[in-house]
């Protein structure tokens, strides 16, 4: 296997909390608390877990919009963990990011031509006339009328905004792309072609994703592996088809059973988990999913579970993998 194009070792992104009478510092709220995963070349990562389980925190510390608390990423070759802006300039061509709600992110007084032109100003490329070619050409390759130049986000529908907001992305032919929930925010009718869009200019273009998001269902569609983040950590990670096919991690399962069934005459085999994902700033001892684990037991509230390898480059942090090899 090549190096992969992102390596993420031990990364950390702890925000403080800050309280009390003179608003010190007491607590920190581990947003991302010791993960580790890598991206190849070409290939799509889907990160999945609920909403509040740092997720978006990762995406934003891997595109250096957060600055890490400890530990390193490497990207392309390069350590970028500590970086400043102006080093860090260059690298944000080949780090692109896509989010959630295109509306948020577009600026709603500038024209689409001025949107996906500021990132060609930003990097210096071409002079005025080539960078409205490209602008053009980019919006061909999103599927929009070249009209669209001289209109304001607000006149397009979500779904258009979102191609606008992947035209930006790709403006500078970058070699990662971070989608931070890049269809949760759309109708499901419009789902299936922004996602199609990813997926042809990956295969165009050679791209290489880390898509966020907290429905299994949709990554399934997009991705090459899964990574399953609860708390602050990675709990499993492997091959697409065997996450859908093999979950171990009871965690996993859940969400897998979370995933609507087309069929109303069919129930659920397994519970769904219920309750809320608890809170980063005191995270629960032990497996930081066992007050919500159907299946906890005597290590489980006491002893965090290593990360252990599987067949199938398949990882899961559970103490049941243990109790598998003692049988
Ligand atoms: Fe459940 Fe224990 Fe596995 Fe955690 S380590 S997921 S509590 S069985």
């Amino acid at each position: 296997m090549n190096n992969p194009l992102l390596t993420v070792n031990n990364l950390k992104l702890h925000f403080p909390v800050k309280s009390g009478l003179f608003h010190r510092t007491r607590l920190y709220n581990r947003a991302v608390d010791g993960v580790n995963l890598q991206v190849q070349s070409g290939e799509t990562l889907g990160l999945v877990g609920e909403s509040g389980c740092g997720k978006t925190s990762l995406g934003r510390c891997i595109a250096r919009l957060y600055n890490p608390t400890s530990g390193e990423i490497h990207f392309d070759g390069q350590e970028i963990s500590h970086l400043t802006a102006k080093a860090m300039l260059p690298i944000r061509q080949d780090i692109q990011m896509i989010f959630q709600d295109p509306m948020e992110s577009l600026n709603a007084r500038h024209t689409v031509g001025d949107i996906l032109e500021e990132p060609l100003i930003i990097h210096k490329t071409g002079n005025q006339a080539s960078r409205r070619q490209r602008v053009r050409s980019l919006l061909d390759i999103v599927g929009l009328p070249t009209r669209s130049i001289s209109r304001y986000p607000f006149e397009f529908s979500g779904g258009q905004r979102q191609r606008i907001g992947i035209a930006r992305a790709i403006a500078m032919n970058p070699k990662l792309i971070i989608c931070d929930e890049p269809v949760s925010a759309l109708d499901v009718s419009i789902q299936s072609q922004i996602l199609n869009l990813l997926i042809e200019l990956q295969q165009e273009f050679g791209l290489s994703y880390l898509f966020i998001a907290h429905d299994l269902a949709v990554v399934k569609h997009v991705s090459d592996r899964i990574a399953i983040m609860y708390l602050g950590k990675i709990i499993e990670e492997g091959p697409s088809d065997l996450i859908y096919a093999q979950a171990m991690h009871p965690y996993t399962e859940s969400l897998i059973n979370a995933i609507p069934i087309p069929d109303p005459h069919r129930k659920p085999e397994r519970a769904i988990i219920s309750g809320d994902v608890p809170s980063p700033i005191n995270p629960p001892t032990g497996c930081r999913f066992h007050p919500r684990c159907p299946k906890q037991f005597g290590p489980c509230g006491g002893t965090e579970p290593a990360t252990r390898m599987l067949p199938g480059q398949h990882q899961v942090s559970c103490h049941l993998t243990e109790l598998q090899d003692a049988s």
